[in-house]
């Protein structure tokens, strides 16, 4: 565009129009905030204010958030992040209870956990995992969707008692699309009806070869309810992890995916990020999806405050103007400005979108115009 609104100019630099407008009188320029300024005039404020002509564009937006690929030397191994699918009444939600009740609570004071949609337990053997708190398969194929990669692992349940089903099915194909490795877990062992190698054999005729029928999918008999295997399925998960040899670069700034978000009464809108890459720290300016803020606080899965939060850390990010959605994408950026921009710009076009659907406007023109 080749001309401005002084009031547009203003918010575009995080600047107040009213200073903007004083700045212009100065250089004898009787302007209201509703007056559109020529190209130079423009430029002249944005010197004057010490900003950086920011045109956003999508590839602007690109620009400012993804940052250099991280030098190989770099990166440090990280924990991996694992996702709990399954049929109904499986067990899933058992399992992650049983795991969290065995992993998490025990070692806690008072046991109390607050619950963020995603949590770290410690193995014995000392490895760490991050587990998604979100089972089912929408949660998987909605963030999936969304462009959010953020599974490692997926722990596929299946009742002994009931065998391979209609949703067993789709997670496997879930796994198999989005190239995530799986780990079976024959739950429901201590049933009097449970035939572990039905499950096995059914398995098989959708392709996944378990370990005891010599394929290479590791296989755990557990049980949710006694807590028989749960050990043993956490080891496999760290031995699965070892093999993907995971890495991230810890020093770097934070890019995360919204796991859940919502709007607290008593401090506004709360979204729990799954950190994917750098660490993310308190007072770190960010963009969320179409939201933006600065790090007021950061909380752990187990209720601390912290002050910053590394790859395939779960943890509660508070300093948001609005509420994100599941599956929007974190990334820090230098300068408030930057951050309020994108996030502008998004909630701009995905307006736009909106208007031109409704307008019933074509894909293709959709496109022309973006
Ligand atoms: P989800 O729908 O996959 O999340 O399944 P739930 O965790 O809600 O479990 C469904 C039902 O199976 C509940 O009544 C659980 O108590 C029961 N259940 C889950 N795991 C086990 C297990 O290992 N043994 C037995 N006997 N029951 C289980
Ligand atoms: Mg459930």
């Amino acid at each position: 565009p080749d001309a401005i609104m002084v009031s547009e100019l203003a918010n575009r630099m995080a600047e107040r129009v009213a200073d903007v407008v004083k700045s212009l009188m100065k250089m004898g320029m009787m302007v209201t905030q509703n007056q559109t300024l020529d190209q130079d005039t423009a430029e002249l404020i944005v010197e004057e204010f010490g900003h950086r002509m920011v045109r956003v564009s999508d590839s602007d937006v690109e620009d400012v958030i993804h940052q250099t690929e991280d030098d190989p030397k770099d990166l440090k191994p990280r924990p991996p992040v694992i996702t709990i699918m399954g049929h109904v009444d499986h067990g899933k939600t058992s399992l992650l209870d049983a795991i969290r009740k065995t992993k998490v609570v025990a070692g806690e004071a008072g046991g109390i956990t607050q619950h963020i949609g995603a949590y770290q337990v410690t193995t014995d053997s000392g490895a760490v995992l991050s587990f998604l708190d979100t089972p089912g398969h929408a949660a998987f194929t909605s963030m999936r969707s969304r462009g959010a990669h953020v599974t490692d692992i997926v722990i596929l349940v299946v009742a002994a008692d009931d065998s391979v089903m209609p949703q067993t099915i789709e997670a496997i194909n879930h796994a198999k699309a989005a190239k995530v490795p799986m780990i079976v877990a024959i739950n429901k062992v201590d049933k009097p009806a449970a035939n572990a190698d039905k499950v096995r054999a059914e398995l098989l005729q959708h392709e996944i070869v378990v370990e005891k029928m010599s394929g290479d999918v590791q296989d755990v008999e557990v049980s949710a309810l006694t807590g028989q295997g749960l050990d043993e399925l956490l080891e496999s998960i760290a031995i699965q992890a070892e093999i993907l040899e995971l890495k991230a670069n810890p020093d770097r700034a934070a890019e995360g995916a919204v796991i859940e978000a919502q709007l607290d009464v008593g401090r506004g809108p709360v979204a729990t990020v799954l950190i994917q890459n750098g660490t993310l720290k308190q007072g770190d300016i960010f963009v969320v999806g179409e939201q933006y803020g600065k790090v007021r606080a950061l909380v752990n899965d187990k209720g601390e405050r912290v002050a910053e939060a590394g790859p395939s850390v779960p943890v509660e990010v508070l300093g948001l103007n609005g509420t994100p959605e599941a599956g929007d994408v974190l990334n820090v950026v230098a300068t408030e400005a930057q951050a309020r921009e994108i996030a502008e710009y998004r909630s701009n076009v995905s307006r736009e979108k909106r208007a031109a659907v409704g307008a019933g406007t074509t894909l293709e023109q959709l496109m022309a115009k973006a």
